[in-house]
């Protein structure tokens, strides 16, 4: 009787522990999530900086799609799309080297 009882407290003991583990797997698993919340929620504001960047450097100068230097409007090539919106500028000499 007494080992019995003593058999069915071991088993008792081993389901505390594995229950111990999943709880802590599991908080484990809910902390990742939350990482990987944080994580999209800095992508996506990444993201959006990365939008927005074109229009503050437009605001500055006009810069060049090739070289990235500003260019000066008397110099300057402008790509349009089908919308007739400026999509690309280029210095004339930057836009012959994409044409070769
Ligand atoms: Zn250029």
């Amino acid at each position: 009787m007494l080992r019995k009882i003593e058999i069915e407290e071991h088993v008792q003991d081993d389901q505390v522990e594995v229950k111990e583990k999943i709880e802590s797997a599991l908080c484990t698993l809910q902390e990742l999530r939350g990482r990987i919340a944080e994580l999209k929620r800095k992508c996506e504001e990444l993201r959006r900086m990365e939008s927005q960047r074109p229009e503050t450097m437009a605001v500055d100068a006009t810069r060049c799609d090739k070289c990235g230097h500003p260019v000066d409007t008397e110099d300057q090539v402008v790509v349009r799309d089908s919308n007739g919106e400026e999509r690309r500028h280029y210095h004339n000499k930057c836009f012959q080297t994409l044409l070769k």
